[in-house]
């Protein structure tokens, strides 16, 4: 297997070889689960499932782990606005989570662990840290205490960030209410504040900090040292430069072989973003377009290159997902026809040897851009060949049953990785309403233009012609009456 992976840590693309053979474990962060995601958080959902199908299309065995953060200070704050337990918002907005990420297509992860129910290990990955000398508790009211990241102490810090201790110094900030030695630190454990859910510790009773979670549970699921671990490009620093810390100080061991980071979604120019309030849901987003439509556009750029989420693009995805679509309709239609003309025994077998020397050619095409840092643009643009070069053959009269093997095995494999033609999905398999309308003013037109033909009109017969040519339309008139056909 020659899957190479772009790996920030080292700056370079590199052979992408797992700790155990033949086994990947994956850890990508998931959602914070105080409001519904916007399409830019749908990003990572989406191109990190596709790499992992792809892992496992190559024959990998992999154990996919994405998180709920379930606890933090935008949950808190949204729960007392809301008037609701944190447990409560969290169980709505997992749920409403669920129904987005299924509705565009991503598969369930292996594990989907929650912060809270895995206190007893990450409280055991704070007492680790305490132990070696990396971390430190400072009392803030009575029994309770915060306990912070030494971050003086851990030499390699910003290894990942590639900043120096100095320059993240300038950035670096002091929370109301932190008591921390230097303001670098960043908390491991919060002690108990009013109004918030909290738990018992060795330091009181408190909550986590945001990053501990994911290295105690990428360690409880996945092992000490993980092949990946994924996320956008906003959570290099500081959630995985202090989660490599965490994980390290902790075990003593390499946390990650391998990190991957997508670019932003942006929105006129800027990224996506709660804060920036220019976002829109995935649900709302989901209303608008398909679903299909919406993976095809966030996988037809590279996942670490930014993306404009724009309607011209999106209008694109939609015109793309029909061509894959009716590729696939003609091709059953096409083999239906067929053998019922092989009944009439009219038919000739002919030879597609031709037809799978391009069609493995392309094949290897896909296989090289999906192995090239996961270059799903590129290997998007070898189906869309394919594509291309199953219309070309439909079109012909006789078709050895050959061709239709192995055209509809590549759609379908190709489908089964991107999940961009909905071939098994009851619901996308319908035709959309908007195909199903264009089909019927298509019909509508053939048969006011044998009218006009019938009464002599050829002026509107023709129009009809042309009008339905500039939409890519070509009519054949047969003996049995005018068919049509979409242009290549
Ligand atoms: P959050 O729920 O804020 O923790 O974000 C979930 C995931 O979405 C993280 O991997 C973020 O890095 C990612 N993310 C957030 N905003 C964007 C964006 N505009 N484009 C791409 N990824 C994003
Ligand atoms: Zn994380």
């Amino acid at each position: 297997m020659n899957l190479v992976l772009y790996n920030d840590l080292s700056r370079e693309k590199e052979k992408f070889v797992p700790l155990n053979e033949g086994r990947v474990t994956f850890y990508s962060c998931g959602p914070t689960v105080y409001d519904f995601f916007h399409i830019g958080n749908a990003r990572p959902f989406i191109v990190f499932d596709v790499l992992r199908r792809y892992m496992e299309h190559i024959g990998y065995k992999v154990t996919f782990v994405q998180n709920f953060t379930d606890i933090d200070d935008k949950m808190i704050g949204r729960a007392n606005a809301e008037g609701i337990t944190v447990a409560e918002l969290a169980e709505r907005f997992i749920a409403e989570y669920r129904k987005d990420a299924c509705a565009l297509g991503i598969h369930d992860p292996s594990v989907a662990p929650r912060a809270t129910d895995n206190m007893i290990e990450i409280i055991d990955t704070i007492k680790k840290i305490i132990e070696k000398g990396h971390a430190y508790e400072v009392k803030t009211s009575g029994e309770n205490g915060d306990v912070y990241f030494d971050v003086r102490s851990w030499p390699s810090y910003g290894k990942l960030a590639k900043q120096s201790l100095e320059e993240l110094e300038s950035g670096a900030r002091v929370d109301v209410g932190e008591i921390k030695r230097d303001p670098l630190d960043f908390a491991l454990w919060k002690a108990e504040k009013p109004g918030e859910p909290s738990w018992d510790s060795p330091w009181g009773k408190g909550r986590p900090g945001w990053h501990i979670e994911c290295s105690a549970m990428s360690s409880k699921y996945l092992g000490e040292t993980i092949d990946i671990h994924s996320g956008g490009v906003d959570l290099i620093f500081p959630h995985h430069e202090n989660e490599i810390a965490q994980s390290e100080a902790a075990t003593g061991k390499p946390f990650v072989r391998t990190w991957l980071h997508n670019g932003f979604l942006l929105i006129d120019k800027e990224k996506m973003s709660k804060s920036l309030g220019n976002f829109m849901t995935a649900r709302a987003a989901l209303e608008k377009y398909p679903p299909l439509a919406i993976r095809l556009f966030m996988l037809s750029a590279h996942y670490r290159s930014p993306i404009n989420f724009a309607p011209d693009g999106l209008e694109q995805s939609v015109g793309g997902v029909k061509r894959l679509r009716n590729c696939w309709g003609d091709l059953q239609n096409a083999r239906q026809n067929q053998s019922a003309r092989q009944n009439q025994k009219t038919a000739t077998d002919k030879d597609a040897s031709e037809f799978i020397r391009e069609l493995h050619a392309l094949d290897a095409r896909f296989y090289e851009a999906m192995n090239d840092d996961f270059n799903t643009a590129g290997a998007i643009g070898a189906v869309f060949e394919v594509v291309k070069l199953i219309n070309i053959q439909i079109r012909q009269s006789c078709l050895p049953s050959a061709f239709f093997d192995e055209a509809e095995a590549a759609l379908r494999k190709f489908d089964a990785i991107l999940g961009v033609i909905g071939i098994d999905d009851e619901s996308a398999n319908e035709k959309s309403k908007e195909v199903k309308d264009e089909e019927s003013e298509i019909e509508r037109l053939i048969e006011e233009r044998a009218a006009a033909r019938k009464s002599k009109n050829f002026e509107r017969s023709d129009e009809i012609r042309a009008s339905l040519l500039s939409l890519g339309i070509v009519l054949e008139d047969t003996p049995q009456g005018t068919k049509w056909k979409r242009e290549l």
